[in-house]
């Protein structure tokens, strides 16, 4: 994995410990860990991969706090939550871009790229007003094969 430098943002943290107390939870020393790893880690990753990083950070991050923490950061605008259809969800940091993303998700390896996709939050909206509806939210997921197992299926007979 390659080593995360998040530029050092005060602000987010102090944004996020002002969304925790708005929740009538406290900023505990475990919850900052957790928001520490979770900004940190590039790309998208699982909730395992998550509870790994905020132990390196802080020994007593249990599973327990993690998934207690996922809610907060995701209402928090700090991570965003990505459902691919699997048993797991994928999270990746918030790049604080407000442009409308769509996810390339290859359906053999579970590799996700994400593209800026502007046109297709004009799409929706333009569509949804056509028939007298304001739209809430999208998303564009795209299942794919990368080409990694493009080459593997070929290969295979
Ligand atoms: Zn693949």
């Amino acid at each position: 994995m390659p080593k995360a430098t998040p530029p050092d943002s005060p602000e987010q943290s102090d944004a996020f410990r002002a969304y925790i107390a708005e929740q009538g939870l406290r900023a505990t020393r475990q919850r900052m860990a957790v928001f520490e790893a979770a900004r940190s880690i590039p790309g998208h990753y699982t909730a395992e991969d998550l509870l790994k990083k905020s132990r390196s950070l802080d020994r007593t991050v249990s599973r327990a706090t993690i998934y207690r923490a996922l809610p907060l950061l995701i209402g928090g605008h700090i991570i965003r939550e990505i459902d691919v259809g699997r048993d797991h969800k994928y999270y990746l940091a918030e790049i604080g871009s407000s442009t409308f993303r769509a996810q390339l998700v290859c359906e053999s390896c579970d590799t996700i790229v994400e593209v800026d996709a502007p046109f297709m939050e004009w799409y929706g909206k333009a569509v949804a007003a056509k028939h007298g509806m304001k739209p809430i939210s999208q998303k564009l997921q795209v299942t794919a094969l990368c080409e990694r197992c493009q080459k593997r299926k070929a290969l295979r007979p």
